[in-house]
């Protein structure tokens, strides 16, 4: 995957939505969402355990904030480039105006790989961005949460690099979503992507008239998306038969044992070396038999190339970006079912929004509303991406991108024009 073709990939997303909202939306409204307002590079250099200043690149690209403050994780991988963060940062803007909340988009990236950090170091790179990026993280303007890389104890790192740079032992509202509990974070906001996807799932079986008890799937990427995925649809009788992570993956025709799976990961990190299973490559596992396929890594995994060989009924888009337009249109002619990532893994969004008012008002949600509240708003949203695609005729993704562009472009149009 280059970082240019994932930008080429939203931009041709949204270039198809613009054409099907032509009669609906002048020109120049439509080209105005197009571009990023804002895209900042940061150089920052944090000094590491071994007593050097390491200088590394940070990006935070707000996209659009017509319907509110730009919201979007921060992205740490080795290979993250200011082009993935922008697509990343224009893809919230669509799920935020999907989903609906009042936010815009946003995304940050730190340019280092996590793997080799020690959690010291860590926790200094956090500290770091953070002082670095101040002036772009406020609850009006951008507030940042978790993504690939990184997890609930960064943003309570970042809390704290804020706080404590103003000499105050909290926040004025919200400044990052995805906070440990503790910190005035929200219960259920670090399994709110995975089971939004499971959510979504179930409601794509119901629409298909197909039994969800019984049936298989596949899991690529087991971290915070891909783990509570998987684990969420196996509470609801599926069948996980594969899984994989950056170093392999497995698969298990029978079925993994989750709770056994879920122990081998705390233990070693991996999901390879479970026993019992056996081991592929993370490129077979995408083709190999199941009902269910749920693509959480990262961008570009479902490509030209393995499209017309994927053996699932439903792909659930737990990624960003996981599906290359060119396979869009393979497994749309093969009748592969897909649950768009706006829409699939907006639940963490959802939630994060629910952190941000309960933060903002000062109050307490207990997990089970957070739960109920996530469920009512996957399948509201789902419901509505369907009828809009039977009513359009669309698919899933070009009824959710038609739905969300034409959100952002009713709030511009309330604006009014700027100068
Ligand atoms: P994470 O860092 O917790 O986990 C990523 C997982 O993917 C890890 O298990 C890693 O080993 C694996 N992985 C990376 N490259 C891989 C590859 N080529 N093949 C197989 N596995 C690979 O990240 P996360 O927060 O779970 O995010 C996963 C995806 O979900 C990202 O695309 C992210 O943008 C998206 N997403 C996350 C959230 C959230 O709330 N965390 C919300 C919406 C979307």
């Amino acid at each position: 995957m280059t970082a240019t073709s994932m930008l080429d990939n939203a931009l041709a997303n949204f270039d198809q939505t613009a054409r099907l909202l032509k009669k609906e939306f002048p020109a120049d409204l439509l080209t105005k969402m197009r571009d990023p307002k804002e895209r900042i590079e940061l150089r920052i250099s944090p000094e590491f355990s071994d007593g050097k200043s390491h200088t590394l690149r940070a990006f935070v690209v707000n996209h659009n904030r017509a319907l509110g403050p730009c919201k979007g994780g921060i992205r740490m991988t080795g290979s993250v480039t200011l082009d993935e963060v922008t697509a990343l940062a224009m893809e919230m803007t669509w799920k935020c105006a999907l989903i609906g909340v009042p936010f815009g988009g946003g995304k940050s990236g730190i340019v280092a790989d996590p793997a080799t950090l020690n959690p010291h170091d860590k926790e200094t790179l956090i500290r770091s961005f953070t002082r670095n990026a101040q002036r772009h993280i406020h609850p009006l303007v951008y507030i940042p949460a978790p993504d690939m890389g990184t997890n609930e104890q960064d943003m309570g790192y970042i809390k704290d690099a804020i706080t404590y740079s103003r000499g105050q032992a909290t926040t004025q509202g919200c400044y990052v979503t995805g906070k440990p509990v503790i910190l005035g974070g929200i219960p259920g906001r670090r399994e709110a992507t995975g089971r939004g996807v499971a959510t979504t799932v179930a409601a794509a079986f119901q629409t298909l008239g197909r039994q969800l008890q019984g049936a298989t799937a596949v899991v690529q990427g087991f971290g915070n998306v891909g783990s509570v995925a998987a684990a969420a649809l196996a509470e609801l009788g599926v069948k996980i038969v594969g899984v994989s992570d950056v170093h392999g993956a497995i698969y298990s025709k029978t079925g993994l044992d989750f709770p056994a799976l879920a122990a081998h990961v705390r233990q070693h990190r991996t999901v390879t070396g479970f026993p019992g299973a056996t081991k592929l490559t993370g490129t077979k596992l995408l083709t190999v038999p199941c009902d269910i396929l749920v693509p959480a890594a990262t961008g570009n995994q479902i490509t030209e190339q393995n499209a017309p060989r994927i053996q699932a009924r439903v792909v659930a888009e737990g990624a960003n970006g996981p599906t290359t337009p060119a396979a869009d249109r393979i497994l749309e002619k093969r009748g592969v079912f897909v649950i768009p990532d706006i829409l699939c893994n907006a639940g963490g969004v959802f939630v994060s929004y629910l952190e941000y008012t309960q933060e903002t008002q000062q109050e307490q949600m207990t997990e089970t509303e957070v739960r109920t509240r996530l469920t009512g708003r996957m399948q509201e949203k789902f419901a509505l991406v369907h009828q809009t695609a039977r009513s359009r005729r669309l698919s899933m993704r070009e009824a959710a991108m038609v739905l969300a562009v034409r959100n952002v472009a009713l709030a511009l149009q309330a604006r009014g024009s700027l100068p």
